[in-house]
């Protein structure tokens, strides 16, 4: 499907030569290598990462077997998404955040779908299964995160 993005290069490496392609919600951006200085919030849509083929192979020994994420190497300089424009994130700037996105809860019940049905389903290929699991892990990831903040910055008084 042609999105309009920018083709990047392998998010590991650099190579341009990149054969697979995993598509995340905005929310696990923090995780990445860089990720400082991106307003994740203001991103529309799915952040896409890329691999080269020897990295790919990789990632899928690293996910599949090893059971670990990569996004921690992986670096969001290299990633492609679109980001709001500046005077709408400036209106947006007050507004409730919620806590999962239209493209969040999409790529969740697809990842939950994958998860649940790969044994069964043929047509579901590894790298489905691998970004499947890499959606899961990342989003418990920044839960585990947001909780801790959550209970040093607010006090039960608030509410
Ligand atoms: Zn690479």
């Amino acid at each position: 499907m042609y999105t309009g993005k920018t083709e990047m290069p392998c998010c590991l490496c650099g190579n341009g030569d990149t054969v697979a392609r995993l598509d995340l919600p905005p929310r696990v951006v923090p995780l990445m290598d860089n990720a400082g200085p991106i307003a994740w919030r203001d991103i529309i849509g799915e952040v896409s990462i890329h691999f080269c083929a020897s990295d790919w192979e990789l990632v899928c020994d690293l996910v599949l077997d090893i059971g670990m994420g990569p996004l921690g190497r992986c670096n969001v300089a290299r990633a492609s998404f679109d980001i709001r424009e500046d005077f709408e994130a400036l209106l947006n700037d007050v507004r409730e955040e919620p806590n999962q996105s239209p493209t969040e809860r999409r790529l969740l019940a697809e990842s939950d779908r994958v998860i649940t049905e790969y044994d069964a389903d043929e047509a579901i290929e590894t790298r489905d299964l691998v970004e499947a699991k890499v959606i899961r892990w990342a989003l418990a990831d920044v839960e585990n995160d947001e909780d801790e903040s959550d209970g040093t910055a607010r006090s039960p008084a608030t509410d």
